[in-house]
């Protein structure tokens, strides 16, 4: 196949170029002008990226697939140009923290994904019971970081204490895998929870309890302790803008996320439930400096957090109860380029980066993945950059049809799909492939 009269983009390129990509089986085999054959994909009038990467998404699977399975996610994810999922080990059950289980859900898994996919393992309170520091040495091949929480709502996988975390550190440090965490603060979110539930139910009174200062303290202490260790650590879903200014140390990276990008806690007011994210959306001027901060690479990357539930666990009657998650896969890809690129707070090169190529470099996966190059996996998203279109929940391939970036218009169309020289998602046909298509991902280099 042939992908002809599209402007593509290369890797490092600070503008998409005139180029047409040869395809061969899974391959691209040539970049070049007026490539000649009979199998053509006119691209004429399009933009052609390198396959989104979502690097942080809960697909449930098994376990809640009442919220989310890997079939509807990966449909979700290939919809919105993403060709690579990488999956949370603490929303399926059993959470991925050792090798049997990571091989139960692969047997799942491999059925389902119309993308491809790599895992995290994971690392809970309750590893350190069962088999520390065993499960992290026979998971190592085979997962592309570990998550863990220093707060956690999920009786299967809780939190580590500080001094847990440090041994964690201590050990993927020998992997040179990252350590994933999700920062926020316990104890001071234990007491201000306490204050705020007596005080009401609102997305103010949630805001309140966990507030910048919580997810500061948070990332300060796990900075701090990946530093003297000297091992790799990645802040997941950050939402203050302050802590990628405040720690900047070699090791330390950090990911955010569209909700964090676009709305601030007077939306979280006016929207309600439908934006309750865990960290929630910050206030005001944080968006503003998250974008900066993202297009000067201080952040590397973006991912959805993907976390979508039946619409009864968002409408429980109060915020402290509600289902704290979003489905976010399917938009990652459009909202980035729209918001960010079209309107000119990402350059073009930041754009590639933040959506493909910093993940796939961060996670290992570089090697076949995250540009658009001879000899890398052919992963391409094809988009109409003119076309203008409106969020609607109710389309999403997702279990998850509750979005607060419902009735949002976006400028910048998907036309293809494309993963391993396949189209998986067309505009016109939807997903045209079988589910299972997709394969899994280990990392190199
Ligand atoms: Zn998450």
């Amino acid at each position: 196949m042939i992908i002809k009269g599209g402007k593509v983009a290369l890797p490092a390129a600070d503008e998409p170029v005139a180029k047409d990509i040869r395809i061969e089986g899974e391959k691209i085999v040539e970049i070049g002008d007026d490539l000649k054959g009979n199998d053509i994909l006119d691209a004429s009038g399009l933009l052609v990226i390198p396959g989104g990467i979502d690097p942080h998404v809960h697909f449930d699977d098994p376990g809640y697939t009442e919220r989310e399975d890997f079939y509807h996610g990966s449909m979700a994810a290939a919809s919105g140009g993403i060709t690579t999922v990488i999956d949370m080990p603490c929303t399926s059950v059993p959470p991925v923290t050792n090798l049997e289980n990571l091989k139960r859900k692969l047997d799942v898994v491999r059925e389902k994904s119309v993308v491809d996919y790599g895992f995290f393992g994971g690392v809970s309170a309750q590893s350190f019971e069962e088999g520390f520091p065993h499960y992290l040495e026979e998971l190592s091949e085979y997962v592309l970081g570990f998550k863990t929480y220093f707060i956690s709502g999920m009786p299967t996988f809780e939190r580590l204490e500080h001094h847990q975390f440090r041994e964690v550190l201590k050990v993927t440090r020998k992997f040179d895998l990252p350590v994933l965490l999700h920062a926020e603060d316990f104890e001071f979110i234990k007491r201000a929870s306490e204050i705020e539930k007596k005080k009401g139910n609102t997305p103010q009174n949630y805001y309140n309890s966990r507030p910048e200062i919580a997810e500061l303290i948070a990332i300060a202490t796990a900075a701090i302790i990946a530093q003297e260790i000297d091992a790799r650590l990645h802040i997941v879903h950050l939402g203050t803008a302050k802590a990628a200014e405040l720690f900047n140390y070699t090791n330390l990276s950090f990911e955010t996320a569209p909700h964090y990008l676009e709305f601030n806690v007077e939306d979280f007011i006016r929207i309600g439930s439908p934006l309750k994210v865990t960290p929630p959306v910050k206030g005001k001027g944080n968006r503003e400096k998250l974008w900066s901060l993202l297009n000067d690479g201080k952040i590397s990357f973006v991912a959805s957090d993907h976390a979508p539930c039946p619409e009864i666990e968002k409408n429980t009657g109060s915020i402290w109860t509600d289902y704290s998650g979003i489905p976010g896969t399917g938009t990652l890809l459009p909202y980035l380029f729209s918001e960010g690129y079209m309107k000119g707070r990402l350059s073009w090169r930041r754009f590639v980066e933040a959506i493909s190529s910093a993940a796939a470099k961060y996670y290992g996966l570089y090697y076949r993945k995250g540009s658009i190059e001879v000899g890398k996996d052919a992963d391409l998203v094809l988009i109409d950059p003119q076309k203008r279109w409106v969020v609607e929940g109710n389309k999403f391939f997702s279990k998850g049809k509750i979005t607060p970036f419902e009735g949002m218009e976006f400028k910048g169309r998907i036309v293809k799909t494309i993963v391993r020289g396949r189209v998986v998602y067309d505009e016109k046909d939807g997903i045209t492939v079988e589910p299972g298509y997709g394969i899994f991902l280990k990392r190199k280099g």
